[in-house]
């Protein structure tokens, strides 16, 4: 059914009675679910995330489009929290359930964040974007306001228990939640500084720290830690933080990320309240530990693919001819770049060999794979198939035996279907910028059948 546009904000004249008694009059009209802002939503919600109760947040959402802007559906009310907070205290006093008013924040607050995230709209439109992002954090406001006054209820008579167990905590969460139906508990402790591990754990325990939740709101706070309020609160925070600064991380493994591409990942989170900044990431920066097992990542391949590591400049030496240098500090194991080239045979290794120059020795790259054969990697063809018109910098790094930075480590990755052994060039140390990088290559003066014995840089 066609919905009337009221004049200046009430409805038309035929107000069903069961709605004026139940909600008010303005609180139960709604936008149709077919308008394409709602109707996106509800497919976003059916297919991505895969919600059970999508036609009621709809319903939520659409009604409270409605009040805000009864003429069409539209992100607008973001720049409007006072007629927000109205419509929120209008659904009190007409005498909603507590967990009712809960649910319709809970719907709103969804909604707000998924145009946030999950649409174009930081493109279309970056004002509006912002705005809603801000709105976000007001929400949690009238959140906060709104579990005062259930916590008010309830955490007014209390109960003496000698202990803090595991089903006290439980309780406590039920009763501040609003769902407790038995009579709420007190906690035993006075709060003391002596107390404060308790108190945090106990914190912790009742609001566990997830990366994307919000910390709990103040009256809450106050009323399950007291006195210690703050120090248990700042402790929270900044336990989320550490947790999402991990978080970033783990999804860097190999290679220490710009604050560009930290920036990137951190604002396609959900995280509205207690951020972290990219400039808090890059010092905590470090390589996985399990560093051989992340080495078929995406990101990696990706460089591997492309070879256009970062971070490194190709010099020329008056006595060495060309060097690779770094243009920035690379951690102890960070992957630096690989020895790229062509695959081969160490039959068609050596067949090369016979046919190469003591200078051009060093761009044939002899090492074992996973099962155990004898390859090579052919460097000295130049320019490679795969990448024509591109000078790859594994190559050019020059051979120290002594006092090299960087160790190859041989990983089989699959790269388009195929089995494909990579050379990667991990540093042995960290390694400042502007240092000239080198590796071991293996070679002494008996290799290559003692062709070797006359290369004065094999002692270097
Ligand atoms: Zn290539």
């Amino acid at each position: 059914m066609p919905q009337a546009a009221p004049i200046n904000g009430f409805g038309p004249p035929h107000k069903p009675p069961e709605c004026r008694v139940q909600h008010g009059w303005q609180l139960c009209k709604q936008h149709s679910k077919d308008q394409k802002l709602l109707a996106d939503y509800i497919v976003y919600m059916k297919r991505d995330k895969e919600k059970n109760n999508w036609s009621q947040e709809a319903g939520n959402v659409a009604k409270f489009l409605f009040y805000m802007d009864p003429t069409t559906p539209s992100l607008e009310f973001v720049r409007d929290i006072e007629t927000t907070r109205r419509f929120f205290r209008e659904l009190a006093d007409v005498g909603l359930q507590k967990q009712t008013l809960a649910n319709y924040l809970k719907s709103v607050k969804a909604f707000v964040r998924y145009s946030v995230v999950a649409t174009s709209l930081s493109n279309t439109d970056p004002g509006l974007y912002t705005i809603a992002r801000q709105y976000l954090e007001k929400l949690d406001d009238i959140t906060s306001t709104l579990i005062k006054q259930v916590s008010k209820k309830v955490v007014g008579k209390r109960l003496n228990v000698p202990l803090v167990n595991s089903r006290t905590a439980r309780r406590v969460t039920e009763m501040l939640t609003g769902k407790e139906k038995r009579p709420p508990v007190c906690l035993p402790w006075e709060s003391t500084g002596d107390n404060l591990d308790q108190a945090n754990k106990l914190f912790q325990d009742l609001f566990p720290v997830t990366l994307s939740g919000a910390p709990p709101g103040k009256k809450i706070r106050e009323s399950v830690v007291r006195e210690n309020v703050k120090v248990c609160y700042d402790k929270w925070r900044s336990v989320q933080q550490e947790l999402r600064i991990r978080d970033v991380i783990a999804q860097f493994p190999c290679r220490r990320p710009s604050e560009r591409q930290i920036q990137r990942y951190i604002d396609r989170q959900d995280w509205l309240t207690n951020k972290i900044t990219a400039e808090t990431v890059v010092p905590a920066w470090k390589p996985a530990e399990q560093l051989m097992e992340v080495l078929d990542s995406t990101a990696i391949l990706k460089l591997v693919r492309s070879q256009k590591w970062k971070g490194l400049i190709v010099k020329d030496d008056e006595v060495k001819g060309k060097t690779v240098m770094t243009t920035r500090d690379f951690a102890k194991d960070e992957v630096v770049c690989d020895y790229h080239g062509i695959p081969i045979s160490k039959a068609e290794g050596k067949k090369l060999l016979v046919c190469t120059g003591q200078d051009e020795m060093g761009y044939l790259l002899f090492y074992k794979n996973s099962r155990g054969q004898g390859c090579c990697i052919d460097a000295k063809t130049l320019p490679c198939p795969c990448h024509p018109g591109r000078a790859t910098f594994g190559r050019l790094i020059n051979h120290s035996r002594k006092k090299y930075n960087l160790k190859p480590i041989v990983k089989t990755v699959s790269i388009d279907g195929n089995d494909q052994d990579v050379i990667y060039l991990k540093a042995t140390r960290p390694i400042l910028c502007d240092e000239e990088l080198s590796f071991d290559y293996g070679v002494r003066r008996k290799s290559f059948q003692g062709k070797a014995a006359g290369l004065e840089w094999l002692d270097d």
